[in-house]
């Protein structure tokens, strides 16, 4: 999508951190971490929103979790644990319309909220 930000990422026409690539998946640090590891994992194809995704884009759900499992074990946070966070639409506070799943890790989560 010409107008988006991770797309641009995606395409290589803004910079990035990146950490992770492949066919559909590509992964990048968060220009705002929150945490000592805050890493973005998105598709190529560009969604907008969980609200968009369709059964075609099944097998790509499925990469896009290998991938952070991936991540989390290359960042050596699988043991002690990570979080991993969507945010869908305005009262969640998504920021950018493309999807995305943020990796949170190497502290301490205060907040739980379920
Ligand atoms: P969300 O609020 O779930 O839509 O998350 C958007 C995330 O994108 C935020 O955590 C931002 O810090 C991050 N972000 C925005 N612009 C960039 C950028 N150019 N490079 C890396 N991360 C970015
Ligand atoms: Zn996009």
């Amino acid at each position: 999508m010409e107008d988006c930000l991770f797309c641009k990422i995606v395409k290589g026409e803004i910079p990035s951190n990146k950490v992770y690539e492949d066919e559909y998946v590509y992964a990048f640090k968060d220009i705002e971490p929150v945490a000592p590891v805050h890493i973005l994992i998105v598709p190529k194809k560009h969604i907008s929103s969980l609200n968009k995704i369709s059964d075609e884009d099944e097998a790509l759900l499925g990469k896009i979790f290998l991938t952070i499992k991936k991540i989390a074990k290359e960042l050596g946070v699988e043991d002690k644990g990570y979080r991993v966070i969507n945010n869908c639409g305005k009262d969640a506070g998504q920021t950018v319309m493309h999807l995305h799943f943020h990796l949170i890790a190497g502290r301490k989560m205060g907040e739980k909220l379920l």
